[in-house]
């Protein structure tokens, strides 16, 4: 195939855009198999629709720290039943039977590098070396704010009989970087540790880490059923019928935990993120027992100013007429007691 003769020292943005046009078109190609949603139509936004928001979007709100909390500090081998936020969508909950780390990231960056991307703006809550011993991590889906390569080297590193599970076509991308003991799941697919089985259940959201092979892996929530406790992690979602049939099937969770950050502009965000009225009607899908709030207060990502999701959450659940410990969103590093 024979190429124009154009020098990229003399057309540096055109071959720029050569280049970019090039990988784009690579999207979907070389991959063994892509997903959808369960609402097919719902598809990930177009390059140019991510161009318009950028182009278009305000000022990044005012970068503000909320108050992290050490009361993690007294817990001990012996705690059990429990869970502490992180920070996002990272939460390390014991049922009493396993420990689990949930989309772990405790990287400064939800980031490819270490140099550019989203930076933190509270450290984790708890240090990754300071976590007590951790059976299984869960990952929800590959985007950079739930899938960190750098923790996850970390955590098998002091933890080496450590199980990994993670959606369908991901598996190849953690072998790759030397990670061992990793399983990849479609939805409803299930595994048993210790007595506790866990279930990859569907949400609605996307994948890709780059220009190229979006929805080439699964993205999906957790439920685990451990005897004494039931629990649901939603990862990253929008609002769909996923909740009522996963209720339907699994049962009503215990406790769960549901994004409520990542959610302005609405038509941009609405299909891939909840806002917090909608994930109040979430955890009332779900019929869960009690939720707490994640994915919010530590990375910007998107438009809304930083502390307003939990304000948001206190008036949906005024405005639905729901005591506040219906839904709380936690302060971080602070025990969240999961008495069975
Ligand atoms: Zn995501
Ligand atoms: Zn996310």
């Amino acid at each position: 195939m024979n190429f124009p003769n154009v020098s990229y020292k003399k057309y540096p943005k055109v071959t720029l855009f050569a280049v970019l046009l090039f990988l784009f078109t690579l999207q979907g190609c070389s991959v063994d198999e892509t997903f959808s949603n369960s609402d097919p139509s719902v598809v990930p936004k177009t390059l140019g629709a991510v161009l318009e928001w950028r182009m278009s979007k305000d000022p990044s709100p005012k970068h503000e720290a909320i108050v992290v909390s050490s009361e993690w500090r007294s817990l001990n081998a012996q705690s059990s039943h429990y869970a502490v936020w992180i920070g996002h969508a990272t939460y390390l909950i014991n049922t009493g039977d396993v420990t689990v780390l949930t989309d772990p990231i405790f990287s400064e960056r939800a980031s490819p590098v270490g140099w550019v991307g989203p930076q933190r703006l509270i450290p984790p809550s708890i240090p990754l070396e300071q976590l007590p011993s951790i059976d299984v991590v869960v990952i929800s889906h590959n985007h950079y704010d739930h899938l960190d390569l750098p923790s996850l080297k970390a955590l098998q590193l002091n933890n080496p009989d450590l199980m990994i599970l993670v959606p369908q076509g991901d598996k190849g991308l953690l072998e790759s970087e030397g990670l061992v003991n990793v399983s990849q799941f479609r939805w409803w697919e299930n595994i048993q540790v210790n007595q506790t089985k866990l279930t990859f259940t569907p949400v609605q959201h996307w994948s890709g880490r780059g220009l190229t092979g979006r929805n080439s892996s699964l993205w999906g929530g957790w439920f685990l059923n451990s005897p004494s406790l039931s629990i649901y992690h939603a990862g990253d979602t929008g609002y769909s019928k996923d909740f009522v049939v996963t209720q339907e099937r699994l049962g009503a969770p215990d406790v769960a935990f549901i994004p409520i950050g990542a959610y302005k502009p609405r038509w941009f965000m609405e299909n891939q993120h909840v806002d917090p009225a909608q994930a109040v009607q979430v955890a009332i899908d779900l019929q869960a027992s009690r939720s707490f709030g994640m994915h919010w207060g530590t990375f910007v990502l998107t438009d809304e100013a930083i502390k307003e999701p939990p304000k948001l959450l206190a008036q949906a659940l005024k405005n639905r007429s729901l005591t506040s410990d219906f839904f709380i969103a936690p302060i971080p590093g602070a025990i969240l007691k999961l008495d069975p």
